[in-house]
């Protein structure tokens, strides 16, 4: 069985029993795809309703297509797992968000941490080109709604938000007695879960401080030094096959 392309719609664009895709979607299914009328799609509303639809029109600027089947996917992850990175060089942030997003993390926050060497530019573009990162490994993994992703916070404005988790732990390569794995296990009921990744430095003192003084666990992810990248990626997957039973 081959499967549909699959895209966001705006809640908004399906009425009627009719699916409206406008802009670089349109594009996508007109002139990259070649779709034609009578071929298939399938369109999520990013509130978890999926909808099987036939295309009926593909002349103008919005596709329309018909709704033939509406479901609801059961792959959106029973816990809400944020993850709250240090700002990585380069290109890293995309990689863990693409990544992050095919094993269930529902919300991206890029922190600024002492050691983080790149500073964002506030000109939105990055965050854009990040959501739709995200956007695009939805839409290829078959979740039903796509991640959040936040502009940059300071620490101590993501330590603010720790109250709000029923488990935040801070990956820390100086913590050796207490592994991610076994903490996450003993807190198995926890629905809504905060994890930290260091940048390339890793944490500052004060900062791993301030996380312990937050209510924040220090985690180990084993006795090797994981880049950034890696381990965020890493333990987001410990962290949900934990939580959930799988991946
Ligand atoms: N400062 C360290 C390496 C930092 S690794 C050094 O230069 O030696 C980057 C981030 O990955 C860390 O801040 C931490 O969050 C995470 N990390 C990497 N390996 C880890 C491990 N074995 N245990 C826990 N966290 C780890």
């Amino acid at each position: 069985l081959t499967r549909l392309h699959r895209f966001f719609v705006p809640p908004s664009q399906i009425s009627e029993g009719f699916v409206r895709i406008t802009g670089p979607d349109a594009r996508q299914i007109r002139t990259v795809l070649r779709m034609r009328k009578g071929e298939s799609i399938e369109a999520i509303d990013g509130t978890g309703i999926c909808y099987r639809a036939e295309i009926c029109d593909v002349s103008g600027t919005c596709i329309t297509a018909v709704v033939c089947e509406v479901w609801r996917p059961n792959t959106e992850p029973r816990v809400h797992l944020t993850l709250a990175q240090g700002l990585p060089k380069g290109d890293k942030f995309a990689l863990v968000v693409q990544k992050g997003t095919e094993l269930g993390v529902s919300e991206f926050v890029g922190v600024l941490a002492a050691r983080s060497v790149r500073r964002p530019d506030d000109s939105g573009l990055r965050l854009a080109r990040l959501g739709r990162i995200a956007k695009e490994a939805a839409e290829q993994c078959g979740r039903a709604k796509i991640p959040l992703v936040w502009a940059a916070r300071s620490v101590s404005e993501v330590l603010e938000r720790v109250k709000d988790y029923d488990l935040a732990v801070v990956a820390w390569e100086g913590e050796s007695a207490r592994l991610l794995s076994q903490v996450v296990r003993e807190r198995a009921a926890a629905s809504r879960a905060l994890l930290f990744v260091g940048p390339e430095g890793g944490f500052a003192q004060e900062e791993v401080e301030a996380a312990r003084c937050a209510g924040a666990e220090l985690v180990s992810l084993g006795s090797r030094i994981l880049r950034t990248e890696t381990a965020a990626i890493a333990a987001s997957a410990i962290m949900l096959n934990e939580l959930e039973g799988h991946l």
